[in-house]
């Protein structure tokens, strides 16, 4: 291993990269859990994801790599740096939806290995470290709430709560987190004060963005805000066919104005960036021939801006206070926008494959939401085929895979050689 200069060092981690080597370790993480439909299900901390965390395990050692864990079970393959200074971190999540696809945060992991494995073939050492994480819990289907793993890695009071969370045979995260430690007895605990010097996520869009513009990579700015409500309704029961339209008090009519009302001022406060979504309804006595005594539904309200959520929250507080309906608020999350530096930083290594690409903000929540919190994060993206996530058709070109990891493997390099 010898010492280059940080372009010569990105521009050897990229050209090292092997497409062959990347496809054949996607397919291989793949059978742990795979569907007759040949899409993913692999529930965090379950067995399936223990068997496929030790492939991962074997795989980080083979390329010399120590590997460490943490309170909740996250997994960290760790390449040694020359010097004694922060790791610079990338990674995503291995577990799955129940019908998940083979891409969803296997993804980032994987490319990440094989940035260490193109390092490690271009005999290029580093400055600091690079560590490859595997964040437990992302997708949140098995405990709730999701990003269990990298939000307790940045904030370790979370894990006390997070540990009475249960699955729907009563099983409990602290039963799952003492079953990991059954299973890999000889992991050390990483210490707990290694602060990272930046961190990576290279992730499919899930989303048509990327698709619809024809450009293969997309630089991440950020991630949009969101808020939670749940809005309760209420009317008086009747009997369908004999209560004038005069006389009733009917609490479905009630919401579907009100849902009008609401997606209406949505979209005027956050115009083309608004996401507004009318997904659960609860309808009583849920009857056909019975006028709705009470209808209770949900708002899912998301935007990059912080300013038009807050006036989102005030126009819905006096549309519910006008029409006396009783509003809960489930879920909030302000929108995070990543590191400008690191931003500009992705641009080079993008710019550095020739590639066009987008900068975009982010539609999902990622584990790279929380680790912003910890050090300087921003995101990578690959296009989604049809933009479908979540979903065993999940798919993203082969060329589209290889070179999203190039970009990864030529910024990771740099990073690992800033002072
Ligand atoms: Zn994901």
């Amino acid at each position: 291993m010898t010492p280059h200069r940080t372009d010569e060092a990105a521009r050897l981690a990229s050209g090292h990269v092997s497409p062959a080597r990347l496809l054949a370790s996607i397919e291989a993480l793949a059978a742990f859990g795979t569907r007759p439909d040949h899409g993913v299900d692999r529930p965090a901390l379950s067995a399936t994801d223990f068997k496929a965390r030790r492939h991962l395990i074997e795989r980080a050692y083979a390329l010399g790599c120590t590997v460490t864990t943490d309170a909740c079970a996250n997994l960290f393959m760790r390449r040694a740096g020359t010097e004694d200074l922060a790791p610079v971190m990338t990674g995503s999540h291995i577990d799955t939806q129940p019908t998940g696809g083979r891409l969803d945060g296997c993804y980032g992991v994987l490319a990440g290995i094989e940035c260490i494995a193109a390092l490690n073939d271009a005999g290029v050492s580093t400055r600091r470290p690079l560590e490859v994480v595997a964040w437990t819990n992302e997708e949140g289907t098995r405990f709730q709430p999701g990003a269990m793993g990298s939000s307790a890695f940045v904030d370790p009071a979370l894990l006390e709560r997070y540990g009475r969370a249960a699955d729907t045979s009563g099983t409990t995260l602290a039963d799952a987190l003492d079953a990991h430690r059954r299973t890999f007895p000889g992991l050390a605990m990483r210490a707990e004060q290694d602060r990272a010097h930046a961190f990576i996520e290279l992730h499919i869009e899930q989303g048509p963005q990327l698709e619809l513009a024809n450009v293969p990579l997309g630089v991440v700015s950020g991630i949009q805000g969101v808020r939670w409500y749940a809005l309760t309704c209420k009317g008086v029961a009747a009997h369908a066919g004999t209560t004038p339209m005069h006389a009733r008090h009917d609490a479905m009519t009630l919401a579907i104005a009100l849902g009008t009302e609401i997606e209406t001022f949505a979209t005027a406060l956050g115009r083309e960036h608004t996401r507004v979504t009318f997904g659960r309804w609860s309808v009583t006595p849920n009857s056909i021939n019975t006028i709705a005594s009470e209808v209770t539904f949900t708002v899912d309200f998301r935007h990059p801006d912080a300013d038009v959520l807050a006036a989102f929250d005030h126009r819905l507080a006096q549309c519910a206070a006008r029409h006396r309906v009783a509003t809960e608020s489930l879920f909030s999350h302000e929108p995070v926008r990543f590191d400008d530096a690191l931003i500009a930083h992705l641009g080079d290594a993008c710019a550095a494959q020739g590639g066009r690409m987008l900068t975009l903000t982010s539609g999902a929540f990622h584990d790279a939401i929380y680790l912003a919190k910890h050090c300087p994060t921003a995101m990578l993206f690959v296009p989604s085929r049809g933009g479908i996530s979540h979903n065993p058709n999940e798919a993203t070109d082969d060329d589209h895979l290889v070179l999203g990891t190039r970009a990864l493997a030529h910024a990771l390099a740099a990073l690992c050689n800033e002072s």
